[in-house]
């Protein structure tokens, strides 16, 4: 069995938008519940997600994008819009710092060799925040941060981050565009939200699926697109945006992925940084809204990264 930490954040639970939107609170126990009741958390490193600093965003999003969301932070029962999907109150930016703050660590654990792997679970989710702009429920890029931290601070020179969300990661694509040291491969639902154009680049590995792909399509375009590209690479830590919104029972996509697709693809991943990292692997929650289906899927997901 691998030494797997979970980290999260009280505060995480304190950012909430208006009533009946699918990136709630509950989202966090629903997977929390679901570790307890199939004893994985027993078998799990918990570790209090801190908050992350300004430097460490500075790394992937302009001053103006930080600055604008302190501004914009609303006080006591207001919301702010920041678009039409995406609403801050007045704990949304302790949020946000957690869920950054969450991989921040998680990277730092697994360099350090005090885990082998690690999983965040943490909100709001962080992959369609771009360079300049938060959206689609994302206000810092969590996995970016992360990434440019393994690189700035412990000096890796090859990052490769897979992003199995049912929507695009339009931002950790921009972000990383123009670099070579990261490596993002993607699967996602097209055409879908966000409905961003893809950048061509080596470093980026596209596979839009149509609606109804399924789990064999799923697994077909990972085993020819992603693994080959990820072995070629050889990352020397693998970063995984851990979206369960492509299951099957799922209403916000229509991917209709289940549990052993997300068990599989995980346990690929896994390997994979055993071949190339000395296993060192970090996940973060992105999408799922489906509550029940989000806790089997992000359970066998930190299973997987146990090995058991
Ligand atoms: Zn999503």
């Amino acid at each position: 069995m691998r030494h797997t930490a979970y980290l999260t954040h009280a505060d995480c639970h304190q950012h909430a938008m208006f009533d009946g939107h699918p990136e709630a609170p509950a989202r966090l126990g629903a997977i929390e519940d679901r570790l307890i009741a199939s004893g994985l958390l027993d078998l799990l490193r918990y570790h209090e997600a801190p908050l992350v600093t300004r430097e460490q965003l500075a790394r992937v999003h302009s001053a103006a994008h930080l600055d604008r969301l302190t501004e914009l932070a609303p006080e006591g029962d207001a919301l702010a819009e920041v678009d039409p999907d995406t609403w801050m109150n007045a704990a949304t930016l302790d949020a946000a710092q957690r869920a950054a703050g969450a991989v921040v660590h998680a990277v730092d654990l697994v360099l350090a060799g005090e885990a082998d792997n690690a999983f965040c679970n943490v909100r709001p989710p962080g992959h369609h925040a771009e360079y300049g702009q938060a959206m689609g429920f994302c206000f810092y890029n969590n996995i970016a941060v992360g990434a440019a931290h393994a690189l700035a601070v412990h000096g890796l020179e090859r990052v490769a981050i897979a992003d199995f969300d049912v929507h695009h990661g339009n931002g950790t694509e921009v972000i990383f565009a123009d670099t070579s040291q990261v490596l993002v491969c993607s699967t996602y639902q097209h055409p879908f939200y966000p409905y961003t154009a893809p950048l061509e680049r080596e470093t980026l590995i596209h596979c839009p699926l149509p609606a109804g792909t399924g789990g064999m399509g799923f697994r077909a375009a990972v085993e020819e697109h992603w693994l080959p590209a990820i072995d070629a690479f050889a990352p020397e830590l693998i970063l995984v945006s851990a979206g369960f919104d492509a299951h099957l029972e799922d209403d916000m996509g229509g991917m209709q992925l289940v549990e052993s697709d997300y068990a599989w693809v995980t346990s690929e991943l896994v390997e994979l940084a055993g071949r190339h990292a000395g296993g060192r692997l970090v996940s973060a929650l992105e999408g799922g809204y489906a509550l029940s289906a989000l806790g089997r899927s992000a359970a066998v997901h930190v299973q997987a990264m146990l090995g058991i």
